[in-house]
């Protein structure tokens, strides 16, 4: 074991956008009190999985704009000025033409994010902070030693790493069950160059959202041409009768479209504070209650901001206020309504005036992350059955290009989306592609798609899905769980869900999916007590206890409880 120094020694495992925020938390510290390691298994730093080739090709765009974007240490603005010309030739951006209110190429941003690594990384240094990079270095495993109080970091073919404390960064991760064992299968879009597919057939895709969105915009360009028309409409041509697109969803609904935010980080300081939460876990037998959070973290912050809005749905509660918002797209033919949204939205941009219901959907959604480990599991069950639907078609804010693009193939009939209702089912054929079971109007219905694409993006990884098996096998982490309010539902539900369990003295669980954290995002061990040395900010491996995938504001949250954690 190394000898240990003054400094803490602190590892951070991923070096994509998590990892960033980390470093940058860690290097702005008025104290030089670090000495910091960055393995990644990239041969670069910052772009991560979205932003890199494993995630994107040059059509492919971020949801969120320069003024979206947390600090880091430059402005993606006053980057663009210092930027290497051959990058912003790459792009077609220049510094007169950047716009901080546009969305942006994810390559671009993974350049952008990259460069800032390195300009903190020199920042660092003339602070004195030592950071060591290891580039092309693929973490295999990660073991807790409690009484020496060091992590180890192992690295294939390399002496084992000693740390005083780890931070895991792993992000995103694709598993791979059906793609390459099944033809013209693929278990994700990604990476999207896979995708470069000459086709005379209907495509079939599983999901309606941004990741659906990524392959349509691939495949619309391998199969034909968009063109901007004089008179302003934009139009789609495809090089085959044949080509076609089907999306699939749940209720056949489209996304929603982004507009102007009335405040671009998503007001979350106005939303519930950690004394008032844990005030009402205290009233409530240890049980945040989701109503209460609807009522506080959403309805109430009409009140000074939409009182109208305020007054129509002050006596909804959550159901109900779901309820009406379903029914209100539900009634529309999906593409009408998504015209009608991209035209709203196109106001709202012009105007800079939000479209405010959804923006405090968003807020809500974010402000649900830290509260959700302390919800008892039938309100994770309400959660994920009512809400949840709704945020993830409110709070995706397709870009405008996007629209336009989905809208133009629509036009030119090469997509369409399927309601496939809950109990579709997917049956990848070993001659091919797949077939998709599921109802119309009661009625049993069989699709066969000889390429198929699930879209669903990022899935929620199980416990056992996590990498870093050492930490797994010595009970360093547990699965996270919820424990049911009332036994009798526990007990009902044990009867037909293999994730409900039954401890001795009567309690019954809910398990969610991943890794137990805590409020630091420490991992906790099986007997609940918390890890001082490991922290994970790896959104795919803690969904249960994190359900809301927000991206680069979540690398930013999250970096900040684990900063406060490490100083305390
Ligand atoms: C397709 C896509 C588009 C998105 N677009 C947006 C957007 O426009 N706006 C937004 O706000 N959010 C967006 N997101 C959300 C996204 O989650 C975050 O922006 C961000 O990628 C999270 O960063 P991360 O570092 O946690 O994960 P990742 O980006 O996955 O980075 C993880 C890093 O860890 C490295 N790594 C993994 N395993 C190991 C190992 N064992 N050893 C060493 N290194 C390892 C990887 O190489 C990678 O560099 C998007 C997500 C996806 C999937």
């Amino acid at each position: 074991m190394d000898k240990k120094t003054a400094k803490k020694k602190i590892a951070i495992i991923g070096g994509g956008p998590s990892g960033l925020f980390m470093y940058k938390r860690l290097t702005e510290q008025a104290s030089a009190d670090f000495e910091i390691t960055i393995f990644e298994r990239k041969d670069y730093l910052g772009a991560g999985m979205p932003y890199s080739a494993e995630g994107a090709n040059t059509e492919h765009i971020t949801n969120v704009s320069d003024n979206e974007i947390p600090a880091i240490y430059t402005s993606i603005e006053d980057w663009v000025k210092i930027a290497p010309k051959a990058i912003l030739k790459k792009f077609d951006i220049t510094e007169e033409k950047f716009n901080e209110y546009k969305v942006l190429p994810r390559l671009f941003f993974g350049e952008y994010l990259s460069a800032q690594f390195n300009l903190l990384k020199k920042a660092a240094l003339k602070k004195g902070i030592k950071t060591k990079v290891h580039l092309n270095c693929w973490v295999e495993d990660v073991i807790d030693f409690p009484k020496e109080n060091s992590v180890a970091v192992c690295v294939k073919n390399k002496n084992k790493a000693y740390f005083d404390q780890a931070v895991i960064c792993i992000g995103h991760n694709w598993p791979k069950k059906y793609e390459g064992k099944i033809p013209d299968y693929f278990d994700s879009p990604y990476p999207p160059k896979k995708l470069a597919l000459k086709l005379n057939h209907t495509v079939g895709i599983m999901g309606s959202s941004l990741t659906a969105i990524d392959a349509l915009r691939t495949l619309a360009r391998k199969n034909g041409k968009f063109t901007d028309n004089e008179d302003g409409s934009y139009s789609y041509s495809s090089d085959s009768k044949g080509f076609k697109m089907v999306m699939h969803s749940r209720s056949g609904l489209l996304p929603a479209v982004r507009f102007h935010l009335q405040d671009s980080h998503l007001g979350k300081e106005e939303t519930l504070s950690k004394t008032e939460i844990h005030k009402s876990i205290a009233r409530n037998g240890g049980f945040l209650p989701l109503d209460f959070v609807f009522e506080k973290n959403f309805k109430e912050i009409f009140i000074k901001k939409d009182p109208a809005f305020y007054e129509q749905i002050k006596n909804m509660d959550l159901e109900a206020f779901v309820g009406a918002m379903m029914g209100y797209r539900e009634g529309m033919e999906p593409f009408d309504l998504f015209k009608k949204e991209y035209e709203e939205a196109e106001k709202s941009i012009e105007k800079r005036k939000s479209i405010y219901w959804k923006e405090a959907l968003a807020i809500l959604s974010f402000a649900m992350n830290y509260p959700a480990k302390y919800l008892s599991a039938e309100d994770m069950e309400r959660l994920q059955k009512v809400l949840m639907p709704l945020i993830s078609i409110v709070i995706a804010f397709v870009p405008q290009s996007s629209c336009r693009e989905l809208l133009a193939l629509h036009e030119a009939g090469v997509l369409t989306i399927v309601a496939v209702g809950d109990d579709a089912k997917v049956q990848p054929l070993e001659t091919g592609g797949a077939d998709y079971h599921y109802k119309i109007n009661g009625k049993k219905t069989v699709k066969h798609f000889d390429t198929f694409i699930d879209c669903i993006g990022q899935p929620h990884l199980s416990f056992n899905d996590f990498p870093f098996k050492s930490l797994i096998k010595n009970g360093t982490l547990s699965p996270a769980r919820l424990r049911f309010k009332s036994s009798e539902k526990g007990k009902a539900d044990m009867k037909n869900n293999d994730l409900v369990s039954r401890e001795e003295d009567n309690t019954y669980f809910l398990t969610v999916p991943g890794i137990t954290i805590n409020d630091h995002f420490q991992v906790v061990d099986r007997n609940g007590i918390s890890n001082q040395r490991i922290y994970i900010m790896a959104v795919p491996y803690i969904g249960g206890y994190n359900p809301d995938y927000s991206g680069i504001d979540f690398c930013e949250a999250a970096s900040k409880a684990v900063i406060d954690s490490i100083l305390s």
